[in-house]
Formats: structure tokens, C-alpha cells, sequence
């Protein structure tokens, strides 16, 4: 046999065509996505430092400023899901040895903190049990570099206050960095009045785009910690320096080659941008405020309990329901998935077997699909019942 003859032939799976149901996703992401988002995915490639790409990426810094209400200059999207922007942010803000202060009330400061600890980062975990939050007295007691807060905790169901944290973290000489991957267009935020020096999101939830780009922005204080650094970040791929060069933030005439930005991504994203900018930021959470109170009423009409009891701290784009006694969380799921082909999931990281998460958000936030989930879940409770009460 010569090295040149093939030994493994083709797979069989691929030379049948690709599966991909429709499917109703009521869960807390991806969200589905619009048509119109949909097909600018499927515009013609064009090459990613091509003059054209770099009006768009122009085009998605400023969109991305309107969502996240900043004029930051350092305003770029991340190649990569929601965790691209979670390792940017830290890797970018930290050098070894300097200490970090994570509130940890579900899964995603969980995470953070351990991103945190593998660049050797010295962290400090607060933690409440999930959907619990923290005082700005308590953050206070703390003197970190960076100071982390999940704003849509998707896993408990909570939206965490921000109001008056950015200003602890600036009398402290601390950065405060924000996720609002999952309440980003769902509920207000506001960077520069609030304070936040590090913001970022997804594309996959109230934005609608497909998964893979996740916009992020650093403000003048944390440009100032990140760019006087002495060590360099760890990774080459998540590098500031590198990306704010790509994306046209640094000042410097050219831009260059650093990675190949993924195309399609960036129209889709661009596409949920203008979307988000054409609606207005009040009217998207003004909906997405009414249907979730829409959908509480719905469920408590059902005998549920919903999961956060103060109202003003759920969020509005992923709602988390007390699993019910007498059922089993996952035959619920399973049997709403084959019966509806609709997808709600169960809880994440530590909220597993607490809850149940419906998530309606940006398109899919309608009160038409919130009386499809109540209808799917009112069908699952009538079948699944475990116990004869
Ligand atoms: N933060 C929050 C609050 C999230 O809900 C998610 C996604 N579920 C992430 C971070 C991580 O994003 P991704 O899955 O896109 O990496």
C-alpha cells in the first residue's frame, strides 16, 4: 500500500444530508433567531480585512455602544460564545498574584472565579445559594483589583441591582466588571452612568444571533490597568492589544492581521444590533418586563411557585420556577421537548433540581409564546404527576 491511498473511508453520516429540527427554544439560550438575522448569515463572504468588514465591525461598535449605553472607544466584539468575553475580561484586567473578588450566586461567578484561580489571579469567592444577592455594604468590606458581578444570573432566575457598585469599586481603585449575557436588551443597564468599567454579553439571547460573537467594552480605567500591564495576558487569541488593533480602537493607521473574525458572525450580529437600534432599548425592555409578568401570572395560575419571590429582582428574559412536589424535573422536560418541540431546561451549576427556566427573549418575547409554554407546561403537569396527592 502507498502512504498516498485513503485507509478511512468516508463516514456514512456524512454522505446524508444535516439534520436540524425546528424547535421552539423557550430555554435561557440560544433564543431563536429571525429570519431577517438569519439571512444575513447567509450573505456572501467577504474577506475579514476587507474595507467592507471594517465598516461593518465600525457599524457593530457603534451598536454595541447604544446597547451597553457608552461611548467607550474600546468597544469590539469577541470571536467566541459569552465565555470568549468572560476570559477577556479577566485575562486582559489581572496579572498573577493580584486579587479578585467574585460574587457567586449561581453558576456564572463560579465560573469566573475558576478563570480567575487558572491565570493565577488570588480569588476571593462571595457566595450566596442561588438566587440570593449581595448588599453594596457587604461588596464594600472587600479590596480586590477587579470585582465581578453577574447582572442576568440566568441560572437562578435573578437580576442583580447594580446601582451604586461602580462607585465602591472606584473609591477602592477597583475595576467593576458585569456580566449581562443574559439580560443584556431584557433589562436596563446602563455603563457609563452606573460606573462599570467592564461590560460584556452574548449574541445568542435577547439579541437573537446565532452563538459565536460576544460583545464586550473596556472604559477609559480599565484600558489604563490593562494596557500598563508587566506581564503579558495569557492567551495571544484574547489579547487586547491585539484585538483593540483589529477592530480599529487603538489610534493606529493600519489594522492588522490577528486571527480571521468569524464573517457570518459578525453580519448576524450586526443584523441583531440594528434590530435592537430600530426598536429602542426602552421598548425592548418595556416588553420583555410585560411579558414575563404576563407569564408569572400564567404560571401562578398553574399552582407553580415561581423560584425568586421578590419581583422586582427576577429577570425578565429567563424566568426560574420552584420544581414542583410530586414531579420528577426531567420527565417534565422530556415530555414539553417531545410533545411541544419545545425546549425549557432544568437549573445549572448549583441551581440543578431547584429549578425549572423558561426563557423568552428579544423575538421570542411574545405573550403568544408565553401562553405556548404556560399550555405545554399545563399538559406536562397533567401527565407527568408522580405522586397520587
Ligand atoms: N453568563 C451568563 C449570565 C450566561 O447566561 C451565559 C450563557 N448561558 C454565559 C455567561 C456564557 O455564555 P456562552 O455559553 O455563550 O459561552
Amino acid at each position: 500500500r502507498s502512504m498516498s491511498s485513503v485507509t478511512i473511508p468516508p463516514p456514512a453520516c456524512m454522505l446524508r444530508p444535516l439534520e436540524a429540527p425546528l424547535r421552539y427554544l423557550f430555554g435561557p439560550g440560544p433564543s431563536n433567531v429571525p429570519p431577517r438575522i438569519l439571512a444575513v448569515g447567509a450573505k456572501p463572504i467577504i474577506g475579514h480585512l476587507h474595507p467592507e468588514m471594517y465598516e461593518i465591525m465600525n457599524d457593530i461598535k457603534r451598536g454595541i455602544q447604544y446597547a451597553f449605553q457608552t461611548e467607550n472607544n474600546m468597544t469590539i466584539s469577541m470571536s467566541g460564545s459569552g465565555h470568549a468575553a468572560m476570559e477577556c475580561a479577566v485575562f486582559n484586567t489581572v496579572e498573577p498574584g493580584e486579587s479578585v473578588l467574585v460574587a457567586v450566586n449561581g453558576i456564572w461567578g463560579e465560573r469566573v472565579a475558576e478563570i480567575a484561580e487558572r491565570m493565577g489571579a488570588n480569588v476571593h469567592r462571595m457566595v450566596k445559594t442561588p438566587g440570593g444577592y449581595f448588599s453594596n455594604k457587604e461588596i464594600e468590606q472587600h479590596k480586590p483589583v477587579l470585582f465581578f458581578l453577574t447582572h442576568g444570573e440566568s441560572s437562578a432566575g435573578l437580576c442583580h441591582p447594580v446601582d451604586g457598585i461602580g462607585d465602591i469599586c472606584r473609591k477602592h481603585n477597583c475595576l467593576f466588571l458585569v456580566d449581562t449575557v443574559a439580560s443584556l436588551g431584557a433589562a436596563p443597564i446602563f455603563m457609563d452612568k452606573q460606573n462599570i468599567d467592564i461590560l460584556y454579553t452574548g449574541s445568542q439571547k435577547a439579541l437573537n444571533a446565532p452563538p459565536g460573537t460576544a460583545p464586550i467594552s473596556f472604559n477609559e480605567r480599565a484600558c489604563h490597568k490593562m494596557f500598563n500591564r508587566k506581564t503579558k495576558p495569557v492567551s495571544y487569541l484574547f489579547d487586547m492589544t491585539h484585538l483593540s488593533n483589529y477592530w480599529g480602537c487603538d489610534g493606529k493607521p493600519a489594522r492588522l492581521y490577528h486571527h480571521t473574525g468569524p464573517v457570518s458572525g459578525f453580519f448576524a450580529l450586526r443584523e441583531s444590533l440594528a434590530i435592537l437600534a430600530e426598536r429602542g432599548l426602552e421598548e425592548s425592555w418595556k416588553k420583555h418586563k410585560e411579558v414575563a409578568a404576563y407569564l408569572y401570572r400564567g404560571l401562578e395560575d398553574l399552582g407553580l411557585k415561581l423560584f425568586i419571590p421578590e419581583r422586582d429582582l427576577r429577570l425578565p428574559s429567563v424566568t426560574t420556577i420552584a420544581i414542583p412536589d410530586g414531579y420528577e424535573w426531567r420527565e417534565l422536560l422530556a415530555y414539553i421537548m417531545k410533545h411541544h418541540q419545545m425546549e425549557m431546561t432544568g437549573g445549572l451549576g448549583p441551581s440543578i433540581g431547584m429549578v425549572m427556566r423558561i426563557g423568552l427573549m428579544g423575538y421570542n418575547c411574545e405573550k403568544t409564546n408565553a401562553d405556548m409554554a404556560l399550555n405545554a407546561l399545563a399538559d406536562a403537569l397533567k401527565n407527568c404527576k408522580k405522586s397520587k396527592a
